[in-house]
């Protein structure tokens, strides 16, 4: 007996990734739409279930916060692992019309994003794979999802870091102290991307550049906002804020100065 097939009427495929596919599904008893993700292949062995399941375990220890996207369940079936999750509407990414067009929709989805950071971050967790795509929106409400590379910031258990484009160098290199701020520097980089709606090199000279403190200038962008991404971005984690810190910065209280154009 399939408890996915009992419980839930499946809509529709709203998207996959690497190791799974989710669908959006109707739980029948208390008629609310879910998103359910579930691997795309068995997973046999228990070393393969326990990596799957350090992605729900670190949600369900998180517990609720308004930009984080919220956990429910989770079951083994037929040695695949289900997740059922808040249906968001939609993730980011610059393929889709972000709707980040003026610099206080920036800061605001920023804003949300580090909120979520501070909180995993004060619980012991650093989720290693911040990105646009793993950025969900839900009624105007930024929130982090895809914890698939949640891993513990006293870095007891092995690391297995996200998209390497928005990876620091030290992660890379494999040499790291601070793992929160691999998180803080993944947030400025995904926050430039949609910010210049050309996708991060995955290699070669401007990679490396983007890792060297040498951004390219985003016009039209107030010269805190683009500093403030630089220091996110510091080659020396030792320098990027703490999502703390982030929050204190006055760029979010204040309301944002657009460089005029000339
Ligand atoms: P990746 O290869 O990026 O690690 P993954 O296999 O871990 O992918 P997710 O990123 O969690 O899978 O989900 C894949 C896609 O499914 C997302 O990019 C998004 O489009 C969609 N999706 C996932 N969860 C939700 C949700 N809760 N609400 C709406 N859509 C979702
Ligand atoms: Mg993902
Ligand atoms: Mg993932």
């Amino acid at each position: 007996l399939s408890r996915y097939r009992t419980d839930f009427h499946e809509i529709e495929q709203i998207g996959s990734g690497n190791f799974s596919r989710v669908f959006k599904v109707l739980k029948r008893l208390d008629g609310c739409m879910y998103a359910v993700k579930h691997s795309l292949k068995r997973l046999h062995h228990d070393t393969e279930r326990c990596k799957a399941l350090m992605e729900v375990q670190a949600l369900a220890s998180l517990g609720t916060h308004e930009n984080i996207v919220g956990y429910y369940s989770s079951w083994f079936e037929n040695e695949q692992l289900y997740i059922q999750m808040e249906l968001c509407d939609r993730s980011l990414s610059i393929n889709k019309p972000s709707k980040l067009s003026t610099e206080e929709e920036v800061l605001e989805a920023m804003h949300q994003i580090a909120k979520a950071l501070q909180f995993i971050h004060e619980k012991g967790i650093a989720h290693l794979d911040v990105k646009p795509d793993n950025i969900y929106i839900k009624n105007g409400v930024y929130k982090l999802g895809d914890f698939g590379c949640a891993t513990l910031l006293d870095g007891s258990l092995p690391i297995e870091e996200g998209d390497a484009r928005y990876m620091p160098q030290e992660i890379l290199n494999d040499k790291y102290d601070y793992l929160e701020k691999v998180d803080i520097f993944s947030l400025g980089a995904a926050i430039f991307e949609l910010v210049r709606g050309l996708p991060l090199p995955e290699s070669g000279p401007h990679f490396l550049n983007l890792r060297e403190r040498k951004l390219p200038l985003l016009p039209g962008h107030s010269l805190p906002f683009q500093n403030l991404l630089k220091v996110m971005m510091d080659p020396d984690p030792a320098r990027r804020p703490s999502a703390k810190e982030l929050l204190e910065n006055p760029i979010f209280g204040r309301p944002p100065r657009t460089a005029r154009s000339k």
